[in-house]
């Protein structure tokens, strides 16, 4: 799929848009969801234009890789959320439910997650 550059976290991180700014360094932007589902719900996205974590992984230099999981990390010390646990996801595509086309990853923290997801519906 082709980057629109006219996504909501496009915005975000050219400004145009506020956020609840996290963390945020050179390659990453960390930001609380706007319609949060657990007590800490926070969205890290890379600065560079993919549209989801498979091009992500594919088309993003090694240098962009290492900044943005450097970031996750350092938000999950920012929130002091790794002690008592926590989750992170990313939706990709139909299936996944991704709204917004900017790859971005959830962190859930703030409470007991429960398990992953639901047991298999065939
Ligand atoms: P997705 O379904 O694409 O994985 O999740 C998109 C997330 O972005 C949703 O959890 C939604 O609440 C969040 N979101 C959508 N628009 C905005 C916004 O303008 N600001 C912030 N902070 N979050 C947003």
């Amino acid at each position: 799929m082709a980057y629109n550059d006219q996504n909501i976290f496009a915005k975000i991180l050219r400004g145009e848009i506020p956020c609840d700014k996290v963390y945020e360094n050179d390659y990453a932007l960390a930001f609380r969801d706007i319609a949060p589902q657990t007590p800490v719900h926070v969205l890290v996205i890379p600065k560079g234009p993919y549209v989801s974590y498979v091009e992500f992984s594919e088309q993003a230099s090694d240098v962009e890789l290492a900044g943005f999981m450097r970031a996750v990390g350092a938000v999950a010390a920012e929130l002091g959320i790794a002690e008592a646990g926590s989750r992170i996801l990313s939706n990709q595509g139909e299936d996944g439910h991704q709204e917004v086309p900017h790859f971005h990853l959830h962190m859930l923290a703030g409470k007991n997650l429960g398990r992953m997801i639901k047991p298999i519906d065939k």
